[in-house]
C-alpha cells in the first residue's frame, strides 16, 4: 500500500482531472461508492473461484458478526447501489467512480495491496453502440494524455450458452494434455476452465496457443454484436488487435472484451480492462439489465506517463513573496490575498518563516517560481513591490501594488498559465 506524496500528489490531480473532464465530456455522472461491502457481494457477482475471492479479499467479521470485504473492485458496488436506489428500473445509466481498491497480491511494480481505479460503467443499453461508446471514450482519455504507447486487445466471449459448447471443446483438449497443465489450471479445469487461457504462466503459453478458439463458437447474434462493434471502431480510425485468448478475470462478462495494453512497463502491462457484462445484474437477483464497463489501473497509467512521453507535471507557485520588516509582513499577507482574488487559478507562495533576502531568495529560487514579488521596508512605504523574474535574466522592476495583480493576469494569461 503506497503512500502518495507531496511530489507526486499533483501529478495525480492532473490525471484525475483529464480523465473527469474526459468522461463528462461523455455524458457520465459520478457515483461515489462505499469502500466496504458485504462479502457475500463479492463471491456472488465476482464469483467464487476467481483468484480474487480465492485468495486476494480482505474479509473481516464486524463487531456485529457480518463479513465485510474491502472493494477489490468497483463493478459489483456499483450495481448493488444502482438496484438499492431503483436506477435501473427503466433508464439507461452512465456512470463513473474513481478511487482504491484491495487486493491481497504478491507486491511486484505494477501490482499493489491498494491501488486505484477510475471505473465506468453503463447500464440499460445492449450495445454495440454504447461498447463502442466506451471504448473510443478511453482512446480519447490517451489522447487527451499524449499516451502513445498503448494498444487495444479486442474479443467476444458471446452468450453463456455458446460459451457452454466452447468450455467442452477446450476442456476436452485439456484433458487430454493434463500432464502439461500446471497445478492452478488443474484445479480450474471443472471449476472455471475459461480462466485457463488467462494463465500468466510461461510455461502453459504453448499448449494455451493450440487451445480451440473461443470466437469459432460464437452464436450468431454475438457474431453480429461483434461485427457492428469493429465497423463502428473501423469508423472511428480506432486500431485494435483481435486476441482470442483474451478473457476476464471476473464471471460476469459476455460478448465483448476489451484491454489497453503497453510493452513499456514489463510484466504488468494492462493498463485498462472492460466489457459487458449483461449477466451482472440478474446475478444479484434483480431483472436482467444489459450493462458495460471498464476501470483503468491509475497506478499504471502514471508509471506509464512517467516514462514515456513528456513525463508528469510537478507542482509549483508562480509567484513566491518575499517580506522583510514588521510592516512588510503584515501588508503582504493581505498582498498575496488581493492577488488571489483578482487573479483567479494564481498560486502564490508567502514565505512565512522570516531570514534574511538572501536565504529568502534563495527559497524562492527552490519553490520553482517564476517570478519572486518583494516587499520591503522601502516598497511597503511606498506602497510598491518589486517584481524579479527568477528563471530569465531579465531586469527586475517596480509597480505600484495597486496594479501588480492586472499585470500578472495579463503575463500569465498570455501563455495560459491562469485563465
Ligand atoms: P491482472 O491480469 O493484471 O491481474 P485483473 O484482471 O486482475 O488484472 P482487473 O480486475 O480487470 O484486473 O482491473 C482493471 C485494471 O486495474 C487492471 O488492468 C490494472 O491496470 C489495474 N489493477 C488490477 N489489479 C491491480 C493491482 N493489484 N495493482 C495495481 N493495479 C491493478
Ligand atoms: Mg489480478
Amino acid at each position: 500500500m503506497n503512500d502518495i506524496l507531496p511530489g507526486d500528489s499533483f501529478a495525480w490531480q492532473h490525471v484525475e482531472g483529464v480523465l473527469r473532464d474526459v468522461v463528462q465530456s461523455y455524458g457520465y455522472s459520478e457515483i461515489r461508492l462505499p469502500l466496504l461491502e458485504k462479502t457475500e457481494l463479492f463471491r456472488r457477482s465476482i464469483g467464487a473461484v476467481t483468484d480474487i475471492v480465492e485468495k486476494e479479499m480482505y474479509t473481516f467479521d464486524d463487531r456485529n458478526g457480518d463479513s465485510l470485504t474491502l472493494r477489490p473492485e468497483g463493478t459489483a458496488g456499483c450495481a448493488r447501489a444502482c438496484m438499492e436506489h431503483g436506477l435501473l428500473h427503466n433508464q439507461v445509466q452512465r456512470l463513473w467512480y474513481s478511487g482504491p481498491m484491495f487486493r491481497h497480491e504478491r507486491p511486484q511494480k505494477g501490482r499493489y495491496r491498494q491501488f486505484h481505479q477510475l471505473g465506468v460503467e453503463s447500464f440499460g443499453m445492449e450495445g454495440p453502440d454504447i461498447d463502442a461508446e466506451m471504448i473510443l471514450m478511453s482512446a480519447r482519455i490517451w489522447q487527451r494524455l499524449a499516451l502513445k504507447p498503448v494498444s487495444l486487445q479486442l474479443n467476444s466471449l458471446g452468450t453463456p450458452a455458446s460459451r457452454a459448447v466452447y468450455r467442452e471443446a477446450l476442456v476436452d483438449y485439456l484433458r487430454q494434455r493434463i500432464a502439461g497443465l500446471d497445478e492452478d489450471s488443474r484445479r480450474r479445469l471443472d471449476s472455471n476452465p475459461l480462466r485457463i487461457l488467462d494463465s500468466k504462466n510461461p510455461e502453459m503459453q504453448a499448449l494455451i496457443a493450440a487451445a480451440p478458439v473461443l470466437t469459432d463458437y460464437l452464436d450468431d447474434d454475438s457474431r453480429r454484436h461483434f461485427g457492428e462493434l469493429r465497423d463502428r471502431l473501423d469508423a472511428a480510425g480506432i486500431d485494435y488487435v483481435l486476441n482470442p485468448r483474451l478473457v476476464r478475470g471476473l464471471d460476469y462478462y459476455s460478448r465483448t472484451v476489451f484491454e489497453w495494453v503497453t510493452t513499456a512497463l514489463g510484466a504488468q502491462g494492462t493498463i485498462c480492462a472492460g466489457g459487458r457484462y449483461d449477466g451482472l445484474v440478474e446475478y444479484l437477483g434483480g431483472r436482467a439489465v444489459p450493462a458495460f464497463g471498464f476501470a483503468i489501473g491509475m497506478e499504471r497509467l502514471l508509471a506509464l506517463l512517467q516514462e514515456t512521453g513528456d513525463g508528469l507535471p510537478r507542482e509549483y507557485p508562480h509567484v513566491f513573496l518575499v517580506m522583510s520588516g514588521e510592516a512588510a509582513r503584515r501588508r503582504g499577507l493581505v498582498f498575496a490575498d488581493e492577488l488571489r482574488t483578482t487573479v483567479p487559478g494564481l498560486r502564490v507562495q508567502a514565505c512565512c518563516d522570516g531570514g534574511s533576502f538572501k536565504s529568502q531568495f534563495r527559497r524562492a529560487d527552490r519553490s520553482g517560481a517564476r517570478l519572486a514579488l518583494v516587499l520591503g521596508e522601502e516598497e511597503t512605504a511606498g506602497h510598491n513591490v518589486v517584481v524579479k523574474p527568477l528563471r530569465s535574466h531579465e531586469e527586475q522592476r517596480v509597480m505600484p501594488q495597486t496594479e501588480a495583480a492586472t499585470w500578472l493576469l495579463d503575463l500569465l494569461s498570455a501563455d495560459g498559465t491562469v485563465n
